[in-house]
């Protein structure tokens, strides 16, 4: 695996992980957040509830104290002995004495009616009248109160008999401090309560009481409403996270602060949640643990499988070589990528030249190793090209985004030479070699099916002009590309135009009479003239026109020369046609439309033809003997492998290649190889003909060998059907029928 897959492959997982783990970190943060968001509202809840109970008891606390000093001054004997007769003797045990005894009061004094004191007490004892002082400003906030809510009371009459007066207390209280000492300073109107005794004047007397809010009273407060380290502190304390109580004056100035630890509830519940909150959290880490392990291995298996479809998609089965696909995507990016000059993209296609001959004689496993070989080779040989390819069947194609020309055709030569060694397999040493056609493109703007097809119009070069060699690509093959597409058309509307005839070349024995005739197709074009069928058949095969081309020629040769007698035809069958299924049957059916003797024609088979173990070329081949045509391997000695065939198939003729007949003037090994050819021949038991004979040395060299029957310049040019049979003479030929000479 590359550093580059891995990198993809983490990046994959990370993107499914990421949000598992972060759902994961998002739910337990919420988690957590919203208990701390609970914990923190409880607990304001909690200190708000507290402040408020503290506040309320604080006022009950004072309103406890005020019903003890309104008990104490509150009836008829404190106005008979406070207002009427100002005794501080009475004053001392019912008030300064009592109260401190009792309640904790430390100071206590009683003003007149024009609000001047004429009592005092401190910590239970008569004390002198001028530690008023110290009190008067927090007394002169209260009695204007006091004297307000006096001046208003219903007024107060004696009710004999009818017992309590029911005058409700008048009091006011205010907070100061005095020589450092927080009080609660209260002021409160002497009273009757039978009215036994009613105030002398308008204005009572009034006893102002003060009570240390320390310690001592703090503690029990404390106690009764559970509050913690209840203290006071000077001014208006604030202390962050602790309860506070701010104690003001009457004016609203604020004198002191009660400050106690605040309850938190929320510690508790904390304590209680935190066991099952930890559990949920570990609980859902392992939930998402137990995901990512599993998609994890989903995720890894998804990856290899799309990397094994992906690969499969973009490589050849066979070699593992880039495939189709891949070369048209590379070759796109490196087309595109040229920009400056210097930037080439050489292309070369490589094509095994005798790959064809392998796979068809030796079979498909034979094929395969050459391939897998050759992409081997290729392999070593190229190792610097940026592509290599195979494109299906014996073709290759190699990309070069470095090499300039000349490094494409180093680059050719390597290849070459390593394709040309022999390949040893379990079917011998195997021969194969290779074509090359190679186009070198600098310029931005070139699609990669043109380029393709340059270096393949070069690689068709390079198969034309003799196997083995590297053609760079000119723009000269396209136009004759060109002029072959045109060529092609053309051929398809001479079918149609009746531009195609037929002539007969003559073939004779050892005393010069004509036994037979070759049938040879002309074509004379309406303006290049005469295209030889050299030129025209092939292309024909490679368009598959040779189908209707075929049958154009049997239909003809039927049609002109059905009524001869004596007198054989042979007739040139292209391989293409041969693989044909239903060809014996389209012959046999022109056959019988002619009404001729097949035993009278003889088919022209080259060895391509033979060569492949093709099925229906066999099938072909056996039902056209039953139906009484003969065979004739031409162009002999030219092909692969020409024993094997002659073995495979029984041909009853073969047929001398005219390049042996034309080099036996020369001398040399020409006649030693045509000599053996005809003992073979003759030891198979076979007819021998030679073509191209042009001259009478050769005839009679030919004639030396063994050499029966000739076809060449030399006995007879090809010649229209008519010439034909003014040489042979009526007598050869059966009356004439109607049959038209053309279609
Ligand atoms: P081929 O079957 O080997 O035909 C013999 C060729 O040799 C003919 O060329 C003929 O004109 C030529 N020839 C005959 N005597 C001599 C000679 O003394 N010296 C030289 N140099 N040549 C001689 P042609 O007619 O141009 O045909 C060329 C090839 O085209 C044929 O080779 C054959 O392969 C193909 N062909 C021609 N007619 C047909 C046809 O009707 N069907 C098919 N399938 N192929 C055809
Ligand atoms: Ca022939
Ligand atoms: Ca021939």
């Amino acid at each position: 695996m590359t550093q580059e897959s891995l990198h993809h492959r983490d990046w994959r997982k990370a993107r499914l992980f990421g949000p598992i783990a972060g759902l994961t970190l998002g739910v337990l943060l919420l988690l957590v957040l919203v208990s701390a968001l609970l914990v923190q509202r409880f607990d304001a809840t909690a200190s708000a509830r507290e402040q408020h109970m503290v506040q309320q008891g604080f006022y009950y606390q004072v309103q406890e104290l005020n019903k003890v000093i309104a008990t104490q001054v509150g009836w008829d004997g404190a106005v008979k002995m406070l207002d009427h007769r100002q005794n501080a003797d009475w004053a001392d045990f019912n008030l300064g004495n009592y109260l401190y005894t009792f309640n904790g009061f430390t100071h206590s004094f009683v003003v007149d009616d024009r609000d001047k004191v004429f009592y005092a007490s401190f910590n239970g004892e008569r004390a002198g009248l001028g530690d008023y002082a110290a009190f008067a400003p927090a007394a002169d906030q209260l009695l204007p109160q006091i004297r307000k809510a006096e001046s208003i009371r219903p007024k107060l009459a004696p009710r004999p008999g009818k017992g309590n007066l029911v005058i409700p207390p008048i009091q006011a209280n205010t907070v100061g401090r005095i020589n450092g000492q927080v009080y609660l300073v209260t002021a409160t109107l002497v009273q009757p309560d039978f009215g036994k005794y009613l105030p002398k004047t308008s204005r009572a007397p009034v006893a102002i009481t003060a009570l240390p809010i320390d310690a001592k009273l703090l503690s029990g407060f404390a106690q009764r409403y559970l509050l913690d380290q209840l203290n006071v502190a000077p001014d208006q304390a604030s202390r962050s996270g602790n309860g506070t109580l701010v104690l003001r004056d009457l004016r609203q100035n604020p004198i002191a602060t009660l400050i106690w630890n605040p309850r938190k509830p929320s510690a508790a519940l904390l304590d209680r949640l935190l066991v099952p909150l930890l559990l949920v959290a570990i609980l859902l880490g392992l939930l998402a643990w137990s995901m990512v392990r599993r998609s994890a291995a989903v995720v890894t298996d998804l990856i290899a499988s799309e990397a094994r479809a992906k690969h499969l998609a973009f490589h050849d089965p066979l070699t593992h070589l880039p495939n189709r696909a891949m070369l048209f995507e590379r070759l796109h990016a490196l087309l595109g990528g040229i920009s400056r000059p210097g930037d080439r993209v050489s292309v070369l296609c490589v094509d095994l030249d005798r790959f064809k001959e392998i796979n068809d004689t030796l079979g498909h496993h034979a094929g395969d190793l050459v391939i897998e070989t050759t992409a081997t080779r290729l392999r070593l040989a190229c190792a610097g090209a940026t592509l290599i390819a195979r494109l299906g069947g014996d073709e290759f194609v190699v990309l070069c985004s470095k090499a300039d020309c000349d490094g494409a055709e180093v680059l050719g030569q390597k290849i070459i030479a390593a394709l040309s060694a022999p390949i040893a397999s379990e079917y011998g040493r195997l021969e194969v070699g290779c074509s090359i056609g190679t186009v070198v493109i600098d310029r931005s703007g070139v699609e990669p099916t043109e380029a393709l097809r340059w270096a393949d119009l070069a690689l068709y070069q390079s198969k034309q002009t003799g196997r083995g060699k590297q053609t760079f690509f000119i723009p000269e093959m396209d136009q004759a590309l060109q002029s072959r597409r045109s060529l092609e058309t053309d051929l398809r509307n001479a079918l149609a135009d009746g531009d195609l005839r037929m002539v007969y070349q003559p073939q004779v024995d050892l005393h010069g009479r004509i036994g037979a005739v070759e049938a040879l197709l002309r074509w004379t074009h309406p303006e290049r003239g005469e295209v030889p069928p050299d030129v025209f058949v092939p292309l024909a095969e490679e368009t598959g026109l040779i189908l209707l081309l075929g049958e154009f020629v049997l239909r003809r040769v039927f049609a002109e020369t059905g009524q001869w007698v004596r007198i054989r035809v042979a007739i040139n069958v292209s391989a293409e046609q041969m693989r044909v299924p239903g060809f014996a049957a389209l012959v046999a059916r022109l056959a019988a439309h002619a009404r001729i003797d097949p035993a009278r024609y003889e088919i022209e088979l080259t060895e391509t033809a033979l060569l492949s173990d093709d099925p229906v070329t066999a099938g072909n081949i056996s039902a056209l003997k039953r139906l009484g045509f003969t065979f004739a391997l031409d162009d002999f000695g030219t092909g692969y492998s020409s024993l094997s065939v002659l073995q495979r198939f029984s041909v009853d003729k073969i047929k001398i290649d005219r390049s042996f007949v034309s080099c036996l003037d020369d001398g040399g090994e020409s006649e030693a190889l045509v000599d053996a050819m005809i003992k073979l021949a003759k030891a198979l038991d076979l007819r021998v003909i030679a073509e191209g004979v042009e001259t009478e040395s050769q005839r009679s060299h030919l004639a030396a060998c063994g050499c029966t029957e000739f076809q060449g310049y030399l006995t007879g040019r090809p010649m229209p059907a008519g010439a034909v049979e003014d040489l042979i003479g009526v007598a050869a030929t059966q009356p004439r029928r109607a049959v038209s000479r053309r279609r």
